[in-house]
């Protein structure tokens, strides 16, 4: 079961696709020097300062460094994107062919469909059970060899809750190509990650992203945390310059500010425990499901008609009542506490 990383091949490189394993990703000017210079005459920048007039270094290393300290890997086990979308769409390109196929658990994040689907890549969706949980038997039933990744998001989105580790061991124990875990909500949970699966397993990848607890959705840096080999492939495949100068900087400086995004976490798991108690008590709500994420997927008995209303007053949170056992359901993120109260009093006025 077990694999001996250090002295065979790694796995990750029999399940990327044949002409990933051999291409030469592009060599930018900045490649092509290391040392310390004065004069940049390589890259046909403009030489007159300006805050951006340099290109970003490409393997954002000093971002990687203060990455890999916090998560304590590697840097070699970091990939950096823009958005945890863009480490989405590398790893359907690194491993699934067009007629390959992916497989989602819906109701969950629609990006890994979209992603797949832009490849002409199909898509298995193989629904969450009972308590929005992996059907493990259905997966492997459903499961052929043209099945390159899994995508399990944890907390998953719209429903809330946290996939366990050792559920996802099983999962990975089963499903014999890439196992993708979407932890993009993982800092609002109290539960534990996927992160400790890594080191036992080459051919599990982790999700991450600075776009919702870390504050900086606008900036657009995602992670990925993986094989060395792994995160060698997503390397190959990205345009060299993905990640901008200003939202490498961005990154660093709101890593540095890691207090004050500890407080506003806190902040916002204590608002979630308060809007869960409130929203039960009102008479239009049926379920509030419980929630290991920033934001509460609640049953309403007519979300239809409160989706518009909220809508009417300015007050705008996700339909997903079409979405496979989410009937009457909204996804509400949390707001500021005053955000939130008003949207308790809209919901009061409206029932
Ligand atoms: C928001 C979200 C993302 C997107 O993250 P970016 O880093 O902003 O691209 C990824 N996965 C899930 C489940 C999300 O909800």
């Amino acid at each position: 079961m077990s694999q001996q990383a250090a002295n065979t091949e790694s796995s990750i490189d029999a399940l990327l696709r044949p002409h990933v394993r051999t291409l030469v990703p592009y060599s930018t000017a900045r490649d092509e020097f290391t040392g310390e210079a004065q004069i940049f005459l390589d890259a046909n920048e403009n030489p007159y300062p300006s805050p951006v007039n340099r290109y970003p270094d490409p393997h954002q290393r000093e971002l990687k460094a203060v990455l890999a300290k916090r998560l304590e890997l590697s840097p070699e086990q970091i990939f950096v994107g823009n958005g945890s979308d863009e480490a989405i769409d590398l790893l359907v390109r690194a491993f699934a062919a067009p007629g390959d196929r992916i497989v989602v658990m819906p109701p969950t994040y629609g990006m890994y469909a979209v992603a797949a689907r832009s490849h002409d890549v199909e898509v298995l969706p193989v629904p969450l059970g009972e308590g929005f949980l992996p059907d493990e038997d259905a997966i492997e039933r459903a499961h052929t060899s043209n099945d390159k990744l899994l995508f399990v998001c944890s907390p998953n989105n719209p429903t809330g809750n946290l996939i366990a580790p050792d559920t996802i061991e099983r999962l990975a124990a089963r499903f014999p190509g890439i196992v993708v875990v979407d932890e993009a909500y993982i800092d609002f949970s109290d539960g534990p990650s996927a992160l400790t699966l890594l080191s036992g397993n080459e051919r599990l990848v982790i999700l991450r992203t600075l776009s919702k607890a870390w504050g900086i959705a606008g900036a657009r840096v995602g992670i990925a945390l993986g094989h060395r080999s792994m995160i060698r492939a997503l390397d190959t495949l990205k345009a060299p310059y993905n990640v901008n100068s200003l939202s490498q900087r961005c990154a660093l400086d709101r890593l540095a500010a890691a207090g004050e995004v500890l407080s506003q976490l806190a902040e916002l798991k204590r608002e979630r425990t308060r809007m869960a108690a409130e929203l039960k008590k009102l008479d239009s709500v049926v379920h509030v499901f419980p929630s290991d994420a920033n934001f509460l997927l609640v049953r309403f008995r007519e979300s239809g008609r409160l989706f518009r209303g909220l809508q009417a007053q300015g007050i705008i949170v996700r339909d997903r009542a079409r979405e496979p056992g989410c009937d009457g359901c909204l996804r509400i993120s949390l707001g500021t506490p005053g955000e939130n109260t008003r949207l308790l009093t809209a919901l009061e006025e409206l029932q």
